[in-house]
């Protein structure tokens, strides 16, 4: 009698389990629309595997430089492209046992026949650089002993500009343009393919960089697909002319 009634009490709160369970289903459907999480996360967050090289910090927010390079752009060039070649430049650096006394002075010693190293040093080193370079707070102009030697060797800042918008323009495939400086202060302006640099030995430009455009695709397709001209214009309406005019006047102390 005891088990019978045992039995009865486990199937009713079987089926009132059930029924809950349908009720649950009808009254709280699953919603059409998942819930999308932001995307957008904290540069602060990427961790670099321990190695030589330090990541350097970002500085400012995946969305600082919005309209004009996108925050999910940013999210994936600082998150995955650079970490990886900071990854690898540690990596090729380990395997070869040295314990270099600046990225500068690795690239400018650098075996061009060692391509891990030739293009993870290159690509830590450019990225520094680039993400120096950018800020929301633009200037549109130089200041400084940068803006005398731009008109002193270009002429004036529009035909600087349309000297480096082109150079990025017409690099050929992945790569970088430059504006560099020689010992002497002159400036120049080239570009250099997939991530060579003009520090690097028997660089058609050679000298000190002073501002550096990244025109990989990585850099711009989210945003500007094929567009690489109007990427370039929008780049120039984020670059942090005190930074790059800092690095000009830092390489003429030198
Ligand atoms: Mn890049």
């Amino acid at each position: 009698m005891k088990n019978k009634n045992s039995i009865f009490l486990i199937i009713c709160l079987g089926l009132f389990s059930i029924s809950c369970s349908i009720g649950v289903n009808v009254n709280n459907p699953a919603p059409l629309v998942q819930e999308v999480k932001p995307v957008i996360g904290n540069p602060n967050d990427v961790k670099a595997n321990p190695g030589f090289f330090a990541l350097q910090p970002l500085g400012y927010a995946y969305d600082a430089l919005e309209p004009h390079i996108d925050a999910r752009t940013m999210e994936v060039h600082y998150s995955k492209h650079y970490l990886g070649y900071t990854n690898n430049l540690n990596k090729a650096i380990a395997e070869l046992g040295i314990q270099p006394v600046s990225i500068e002075n690795l690239l400018k010693n650098l075996d061009m026949n060692n391509m891990p190293l030739r293009n993870n040093a290159g690509g830590y080193y450019n990225h520094n650089l680039f993400w120096e370079n950018l800020t929301k707070s633009n200037e549109a102009f130089p200041k400084g002993e940068l803006a005398k030697a731009i008109v002193r060797d270009f002429g004036s800042f529009t035909a600087f500009k349309t000297k480096m918008a082109e150079a990025g323009a017409k690099q050929f495939g992945s790569g970088w343009a430059w504006l560099v400086t020689d010992a002497d202060g002159k400036l120049s302006v080239g570009s250099t393919p997939n991530q060579d640099n003009p520090l690097m030995p028997g660089m058609k430009i050679s000298g000190t960089p002073v501002l550096a455009l990244d025109v990989w695709e990585h850099a711009y397709y989210l945003k500007y697909q094929n567009k690489r001209d109007s990427y370039i214009e929008a780049f120039f309406n984020v670059i942090n002319w005190d930074v790059v005019n800092a690095r000009y006047e830092k390489a003429l102390k030198k």
